[in-house]
């Protein structure tokens, strides 16, 4: 906290500095937990209403607020006693030991570096463009409040990702307003001295200058870099303009200054991650910045660095195609990495593409982000079990001969940070079931305690959701209405759309074909004559931007404004433009259903649906990426039938018919049924059991729980192990592959003898290393395992020793399963090597 105090010296386009009193203020402002502990708000909107509503951003509100009003509120003892208390509560906050000081006091990992393209963290800093930001950012909130030491590293962007109009035929119009750093809550980050922090890093011709920045996230800390520094060529200076804009030589400078530029930024820092983490391959470049780092203060081999250091990376992929890698070409490659695979790595350039590529004699084939994350990591993992599978598929061809329930490819699936996306009204709900520290520690007891809470009072928090929910859309229509130049007719009702007591739906994701947003506009008149049923009516709200470039999906949205022009459905049916996090928060916590479409197994999670959990909706979802684990009938609605099937018209058409059923003969009956009370019991039943049993497993309480025991505990111990001794057990590791590789092809089987009685099998293997070190190896006894079961692995004991080099290897099996089941295989196994990761050498007994 002390190092907060000298805020002012390090501003950046404030103009009230020397106001007595305002360095508090600034503390507030500047820790964006204001994003998800409201506590403060009420101070914001004291000292400016209008633009608090508007911007949700406090530090905007301190720049532009007059001196006057300024000095008028911090002169009054009640405003200045409140912000005090808000200091005071931060630091009690901030400071406890959590989660991991109780549990994990003596543990070597000191600090995880987490690295991504993306944050959503608030709608006041806008260097997102969906959902990969939403995981980064949700997540280090939850490692803030559960007190995992992350920091962050990412970008900042002048533009960002784009921001949308759509004008009155329908048509998105893509806007790039430009982010004044200045009115950001974000400082340049300063050396002891003073100096504004500069980061270089080698571009072919010339050096390119980064600016840094820090946030201030609870206790977690982002760093961010930026190219629009004066000393750059004006052609450096646009790189970190726009989020997924420009082609793929925009694309790879942007990667080289996040994973380059953002390890040397730790570096400059003097951070030293056991564990960096890389969200998406975007980031991958960091591995052989690490490894170089490490060659340099070890005098080791680029190898031998790269063996050792990357024991403490792990990578998360979230594509579930393989079009979504990011690939560079050979010659791109060259251009921009050529004299850094010399100079800074000491190998030779081809070898710097063999990390990308998975044959590495093809000099065609371009250089895949996700196979360099791979190549430099201790771990690899999904974002949903289904996702892990569909994984384990898109990298199989880089295990040859490896079955696939073996590709090393794990899962987490993804949460949501709860105190970010809850209402007023949840939390209300959830403090007096849950207590105020329900999500900084184990989430054990949630469950119960939700349970118990009564139906009248949750259909009462869901029906004030909703018409909050109605509130905001009927203002935000208004405008969006006027300024688009809708039709004046359209104009008048704008403050009367949609009703607060009917079914409420919401649909807001990215506009792209895989997520089939028009897929209730199957059949039109249907769905009109569910929208418009007089006694049980169903109301829409829709939100989502589709890329700047696709037609396709531009046309999507285009179709669902013709469909609420024709039929003049406004007001049952609306169109939001411009979805961003203020307008999810919105809508995940006013509407009774949220609908999700995507084309199994596109989806690799999906976090959108999760944000309605803690706000009692409920979820109607294709069973894809979470929903696929989530669903049981008491707690939602599936479409589908949990089967892959392409992009198939037929089956479109069949989800679609079934949508409406769902919609007609379920969703609609159960929410309209009412007792004596007017309450739907059925409906009710399903808020508080998705509630209690969802909300905690989606939560990122459970995933940052989860990545730090699963992934980055054991990454850092074993890191440790590793660089000891200037890396003594990498020269080991390298020995070792280099005596299997050399050797591998030499190893003969000879007749594998069984002797089988009831129940059992003894099995004999008679094996000729070669000169292989038996203790490098593992012998095994395989079995393909039964309906997609892991697989059985028996490991043979090496047993006497032969004539002429002769290992044999014995195993007895106890089993019901026939001999001709198994098979004898061989396969790397030495220093803690994680096989077939790090060694994907094996050999089969046929
Ligand atoms: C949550 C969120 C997403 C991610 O949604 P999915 O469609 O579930 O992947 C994207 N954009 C915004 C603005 C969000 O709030």
């Amino acid at each position: 906290m002390k190092e907060q105090k000298n805020h002012i010296d390090q501003l950046y386009g404030l103009i009230h500095t020397d106001v007595e009193g305002i360095d508090d203020l600034l503390e507030l402002a500047l820790n964006i937990r204001w994003s998800w502990n409201h506590a403060s708000d009420k101070l914001w909107q004291q000292l400016d209403p209008e633009l608090w509503k508007l911007t949700q951003n406090p530090w905007v509100i301190l720049q532009t607020v007059s001196r006057d009003r300024l000095e008028g509120h911090l002169n009054d003892p009640e405003f200045r006693a409140k912000i005090k208390s808000l200091l005071n509560e931060n630091e009690k906050a901030l400071s406890a030991p959590n989660w991991f000081q109780q549990n994990y006091a003596k543990t070597q990992l000191k600090c995880v570096a987490y690295f991504s393209m993306e944050y959503m963290l608030s709608e006041a800093l806008p260097i997102y463009a969906g959902g990969l930001g939403n995981v980064a950012g949700d997540q280090l909130k939850s490692a803030s409040d559960l007190g995992v030491p992350v920091v962050a590293v990412g970008l900042l962007y002048a533009k960002g990702y784009f921001r949308q109009e759509i004008d009155k035929f329908g048509s998105q119009n893509a806007l790039f307003p430009h982010n004044d750093p200045g009115q950001l809550p974000v400082t340049p980050l300063r050396l002891p001295n003073g100096e504004w922090l500069r980061i270089k890093v080698s571009l072919p011709g010339h050096p390119l200058w980064l600016r840094t920045w820090q946030v201030q996230v609870g206790r977690s800390k982002l760093y961010l870099l930026d190219s629009n520094d004066a000393a750059n060529l004006p052609l450096h200076r646009g790189i970190t303009d726009e989020l997924y804009g420009g082609g793929p030589d925009h694309r790879i400078k942007q990667e080289i200054v996040l994973g380059i530029g953002g390890y040397k930024l730790l570096k400059a820092l003097n951070i030293q991650p056991e564990v960096c983490h890389m969200n998406e391959g975007h980031a991958a470049f960091l591995v052989l910045e690490r490894a170089s780092d490490f060659m340099k203060m070890n005098g080791t081999s680029f190898e031998r660095a790269l063996a050792v250091t990357r024991a403490g990376n792990l990578f998360t992929t979230h594509t579930a195609v393989a079009a979504g890698f990011d690939h560079f070409s050979p010659m791109l490659m060259e251009q921009f990495l050529g004299q850094y695979a010399k100079n800074e790595l000491g190998i030779d350039f081809n070898d710097l593409m063999a990390l990308g590529r998975a044959d590495s004699n093809n000099h065609w084939e371009s250089f895949n982000m996700a196979y360099l994350a791979i190549r430099g990591s201790g771990a690899v993992n999904g974002v949903s079990r289904l996702h892990g599978e569909v994984s384990r598929n898109l990298f199989r061809n880089l295990f040859k001969r490896w079955p696939i329930q073996e590709i090393p490819v794990g899962h987490v699936t993804n949460g949501v940070h709860m105190p970010s996306w809850d209402s007023e009204y949840a939390d209300k709900v959830w403090t007096a079931a849950c207590g105020k520290d329900r999500w900084r520690g184990e989430l054990d007891d949630h469950s119960a305690h939700i349970s118990k809470l009564s139906d009248g009072k949750l259909w009462e928090f869901r029906n004030q959701s909703r018409n909050r929910l109605v509130d905001f859309i009927r203002e935000r229509f208004e405008r969006q209405a006027i300024v688009s130049g809708l039709p004046s007719e359209v104009v008048e009702i704008a403050d009367q759309v949609l009703d607060p007591d009917t079914l409420t739906l919401g649909f807001a994701r990215r506009f792209v074909p895989y997520k089939r947003p028009d897929l209730l506009l199957y059949d039109p008149e249907r769905l009109v004559r569910i929208l418009t049923n007089s006694e049980h009516p169903l109301q829409l709200v829709l939100a989502g931007k589709a890329p700047p470039f696709d037609e396709a999906g531009k046309g999507l949205i285009q179709k669902w404004a013709q469909f609420i022009q024709q039929h003049n459905l406004y007001r049952h049916v609306l169109f939001l433009s411009d979805y961003d996090m203020l307008l999810t928060e919105n809508l995940v916590q006013g509407v009774d259903v949220w609908l999700n479409t995507p084309r199994r197994p596109w989806e690799a999670s999906g976090t959108s649906g999760m944000k309605v959990l803690v706000n009692g909706g409920l979820n109607l979802s294709e069973l894809d990426g979470w929903w696929a684990e989530a669903f049981t009938p008491e707690v939602g609605w599936a479409l589908g039938d949990g089967q892959e099937h392409g992009d198939d018209p037929a089956l479109d058409a069949a989800e679609a018919i079934a949508l409406y059923e769902i919609l007609e003969q379920q969703i609609v009956p159960e929410f309209y049924s009412r007792n004596k009370k007017g309450i739907p019991e059925q409906w009710v039943g399903r808020m508080r059991k998705s509630m209690a049993t969802l909300t905690p497993r989606f939560s990122t309480n459970r995933t940052v729980r989860e990545y730090t025991e699963q992934f980055y505990l054991p990454a850092a111990e074993k890191y440790k192990r590793r660089a000891a001794k200037k890396g003594a057990a990498g020269k080991r590791i390298l020995d070792t592959q280099n005596e299997l590789m050399k050797r591998w092809d030499t190893i003969k089987f000879g007749k594998v003898q069984i002797e089988s009685e009831r129940h059992k099998h003894h099995v004999r293997a008679p094996i000729w290393l070669n000169g292989i070190d038996p203790k490098h190896i593992q012998v095994e006894l395989f079995a393909e395992g039964v309906n997609g079961k892991t697989p059985e692995r028996n490991t043979m004991k090496f047993d006497w020793m032969g004539e002429e080099g002769q290992h044999n290897f014995y195993a007895q099996v106890i089993t019901d399963r026939p001999i001709d089941h198994y098979t004898v295989r061989i396969a790397p196994n030495y220093e803690g090597v994680s096989v077939p990761l790090e060694n994907n050498l094996i050999l089969w007994q046929h």
